[in-house]
């Protein structure tokens, strides 16, 4: 049940925003939070201030037309909604998948607005995208495609304005072709103006690895509360992309030993723990899919085709591939299978049934908007680089990662103190990014 203060302001939420069902997912689970805090604070619920943060401050959607290399006009949707820039400018990644919708961008945008408070650091919160589908498309019909996008979206951008990244479907080769078509067009180095890029043009040391290697300090961190550790324990990882990547690669470094992951076809089980090298080969360099991994391994690996990865039994499991992922009926699997902790690698792989049945279970949950949060943390350090025109080394970079995680972890615990729920991240997470928000809104007037 919703306070009766933010009833009424979630029924508008979904007046206002018809069938864009996931970002009515995301905001139910901040405004179940937020309870606690106009109750404790009722000045918060005044002014529309929470009214205010459930309306993105500009949302822009736009024609992109390309020709595919048969020489064929193709036509996606652009979009870029900018949340909120009450902490710095609009930071938050691009996301190329068929599925992309408004919703799916809003529900982003609303959670990065969070998440962005949560690292400390001056940045506001934005996401975009387009339906474009990058699977099975040539470099150059992704050139094209994103230099049309560019195009467009540049005006909109900006170092001081709006500060795109990737997400899924975007890395760094489609930055590098963003920010080519931005200078052109600009006719600037403007450096700052995207975050993700190649080392040799701008790009911050560790980005790269940044969200994975920085969802496994946080659930280390978890661990440690409970005088635990990932030594010797074993991991389901889902997903096979950048996060899931660098997660696998920083718990192998930490002890653990990580026995699946899986795409969008199906997961591949290796108990000996996966090949990190192969699959970087396969996924980073050939552009494959998890089941030329499992063939490639041979008869070590178990490739299993549309199945559940979360049926693997696993002491500690990472959701790194994409939203509702994993299901209250996954979430009892895991649970039954003696699951210690989850760390939300992508952004709100649990539907709320599996979050509250993890919290029930006293499994440690790491939500996304605090887990995942060291991707952009990350991000804003190469802005700060860029900035200054410097370039910090790859030990330099992770010990500043690594202590942004440890002090995102420790305001969640806090913050889930203060407010009389120990241990329960979801809520700390929600409030304490809502609190740095919202002050700084309140500072701002009525903007
Ligand atoms: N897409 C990433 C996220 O969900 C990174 C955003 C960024 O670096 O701006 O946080």
């Amino acid at each position: 049940m919703l306070d009766e203060k933010l009833e009424p302001i979630f029924a508008d939420v979904l007046r206002r925003n018809p069938g864009e069902d996931e970002f009515h997912q995301a905001v139910r689970e901040v405004l179940d939070s937020l309870g606690a805090v106009v109750a404790k604070h009722p000045h918060y619920a005044e002014g529309a201030l929470i009214e205010r943060i459930c309306e993105p401050e500009r949302q822009i959607i736009f024609r992109v037309p390309w020709v595919d290399d048969r020489g064929r006009v193709q036509i996606n949707r652009g979009f870029r909604v900018q949340f909120n820039s009450a902490l710095g400018p609009y930071k938050g990644g691009l996301r190329f998948h068929p599925s992309v919708y408004l919703g799916t961008i809003k529900f982003l945008g609303f959670e990065q607005t969070f998440k962005n408070a949560l690292t400390g650091m001056p940045i506001g919160g934005g996401k975009g995208g387009s339906d474009f589908d990058p699977k099975g498309r040539s470099d150059a019909e992704v050139m094209r495609f994103c230099q049309s996008l560019m195009t467009e979206l540049g005006r909109h951008l900006g170092e001081y304005t709006d500060v795109p990244a990737g997400d899924i479907g975007v890395g760094q080769r489609e930055i590098g072709y963003m920010f080519g078509q931005y200078k052109r067009i600009t006719n600037r180095y403007e450096s700052g103006v995207l975050t993700g890029k190649g080392l040799t043009w701008g790009g911050s040391r560790v980005r790269t690895e940044a969200t994975g290697y920085g969802a496994v300090y946080f659930v280390e961190r978890m661990l440690q509360q409970r005088g635990e550790s990932f030594d010797g324990r074993k991991v389901v990882v889902s997903g096979a992309g950048n996060v899931a990547i660098y997660t696998i690669e920083k718990v192998q470094q930490l002890g653990g030993r990580v026995v699946a992951c899986s795409d969008s076809n199906g997961y591949v089980v290796e108990e000996k723990g996966i090949d990190l090298a192969l699959l970087k080969e396969i996924k980073e360099r050939r552009r494959g899919r998890v089941a030329d991994y499992a063939k490639a391994r041979g008869a070590g690996a178990v490739y299993v085709p549309d199945g559940r990865v979360w049926e693997v039994p696993a002491d500690i499991a990472m959701p790194s591939a994409t939203q509702n992922e994993l299901t209250g009926q996954d979430a009892r699997t895991l649970v039954r299978n003696g699951v210690r902790a989850v760390g939300e690698g992508a952004n709100m792989p649990c539907t709320p049934e599996a979050v509250r049945l993890f919290i029930e279970g006293n499994v440690l949950f790491g939500p996304g908007k605090a887990t995942n949060a060291g991707g952009v943390a990350t991000s804003a350090l190469e802005m700060q680089q860029n900035a200054s025109r410097d370039s910090w080394s790859f030990e330099e970079t992770e010990e500043r990662l690594a202590t942004i995680m440890h002090g995102i972890h420790d305001r969640c615990a806090q913050t889930a103190d203060e407010y009389g729920a120990p241990g329960n991240y979801v809520l700390g997470a929600n409030i304490a990014g809502f609190i740095r928000v919202a002050e700084a809104m309140r500072a701002l007037g009525v903007v």
